[in-house]
């Protein structure tokens, strides 16, 4: 059998309801907390009111930090650092999904250290920080990112038009909590679209050459809940059994990328990411899987037969590689069931940006743990025909 490691500090607090714990959770790391979130709204200003309350109660002061935005751009990262070191705070609370959850482990680091938290981003010819940051508390809202029990906060430089990621075990966050009863309030597409980041993790990880026996146990189970709970939850939001099966696959998908990393198609969504700031994290891997999984699977055999049994067991009964082979159609299956069967053309994607775009996808390493490695072609290839089908 293939020896691994397998590393995982943050503490898991899982369980419907469990957020009323978040005030005792944060005095044991200080009593002034940087709470960062997205700009109040509707559906969760009144979480972010219990928050506070629940603070207050455990005699936690709070500087409430609002200027998150999806993608987290190096902008608002300094003006939440600004917000940390000006309060003084001890302990940087993050609530939210992925944006909000990543805003606060940049933050932890930029309060900390010289420069900005771009300086300390994944770079081939740099040194990531090595000191420790202010504690970081995670609490995730959509299932989703796996933030919450990750290494990684992904950042935009929009001047680079450059998605990148700090990648380093100071920014475990200390204490999670997921509690499914937050997702209740997730509108259908971003439940779509995260909950297809969910797969994306559990795949790609098990691809990956840094999978292990640990890793392809979480994410077959992983992928498991997603083919049976996704599709009925982007159906009907308040099915609370569906909540709590996909904020489980969305940790146990978070526990596998921090051990074994992504593919191809999460380097050129990171890609896709910071040139389309807009398009959605989980949109734009959607975007590519069709012609990535066709691309990949002669290459990886048992893990795509494995998928696509999972998603249909009648695969039993034919050879892994016919098994293979037909997971790239069953992946297609549940993105048209959930609303996600897009082309690049849908997110205005033109054809005379594909070249620039090619280049940017082989900037992160990804796609080098890819079982196929493309070339540049290749990737020049999976843009053309996810450009419009
Ligand atoms: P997000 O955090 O950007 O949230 C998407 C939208 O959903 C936002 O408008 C948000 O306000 C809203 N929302 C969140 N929770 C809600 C709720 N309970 N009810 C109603 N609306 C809610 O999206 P995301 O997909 O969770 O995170 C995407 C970011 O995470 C991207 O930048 C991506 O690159 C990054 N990411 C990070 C990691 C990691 O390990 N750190 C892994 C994968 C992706």
């Amino acid at each position: 059998m293939k020896s691994f490691d397998y590393y995982q500090p943050t503490e898991i607090k899982f369980g419907s309801g469990r957020l009323k714990e978040v005030g005792q959770i944060v005095f044991k790391y200080g009593k002034n907390c940087l709470l960062v979130t997205v700009e109040p709204f509707p559906a969760l200003e009144p979480v972010f009111e219990r928050v506070k309350n629940y603070l207050k109660d455990a005699g936690v002061n709070v500087s409430h930090f609002t200027g998150t935005v999806p993608n987290p751009t190096t902008e608002s990262i300094t003006a939440g650092a600004k917000m940390a070191k000006d309060n003084n705070v001890d302990v940087v609370l993050g609530i939210g999904g992925g944006s909000s959850m990543d805003t606060a482990k940049a933050i932890a680091v930029e309060a900390t250290h010289e420069g900005t938290a771009w300086d300390y981003i994944w770079s081939s010819d740099t040194q990531p920080q090595k000191e420790k940051t202010l504690p970081i508390i995670a609490v995730t809202t959509t299932s989703g990112t796996g933030s919450q029990v990750t290494q990684v906060a992904v950042l935009t430089n929009p001047a680079e038009k450059y998605k990148s990621a700090i990648f380093n075990p100071v920014i475990y966050p200390d204490v999670s909590i997921v509690d499914p009863e937050l997702m209740a309030t997730v509108p259908p597409h971003i439940t779509a679209s995260t909950g297809f980041d969910v797969f994306c993790h559990s795949f790609e990880s098990m691809q990956n050459p840094g999978s292990s026996a640990y890793i392809n146990m979480m994410a077959k189970e992983a992928i498991s809940l997603v083919a049976k709970y996704l599709p009925a939850v982007v159906k009907d939001g308040s099915n609370k059994k569906a909540r709590e099966a996909l904020a489980w696959a969305d940790t146990l998908g978070g526990l596998c990328i921090a051990n074994a990393g992504v593919t191809l198609p999460h380097g050129m969504g990171m890609a896709i990411g910071g040139f389309y700031p807009k398009v959605m994290h989980g949109e734009a891997l959607s975007v590519l899987y069709p012609e990535i999984t066709r691309f990949t699977y002669k290459e990886a055999i048992p893990e795509f037969a494995a998928v696509g049994r999972i998603f249909n067991p009648a695969l039993e009964s034919v050879s892994d590689e016919k098994a293979a082979e037909k997971s790239c159609e069953e992946i297609d299956k549940l993105l048209k069931k959930i609303g996600m069967y897009f082309s690049l053309s849908d997110f205005e994607v033109k054809e005379n940006q594909l070249d620039e775009l090619a280049k940017q996808c082989m900037v992160l390493p990804d796609y080098q743990g890819n079982p196929r490695v493309p070339t540049l072609e290749d990737i020049r290839d999976i843009l053309q025909s996810a450009l419009k089908r």
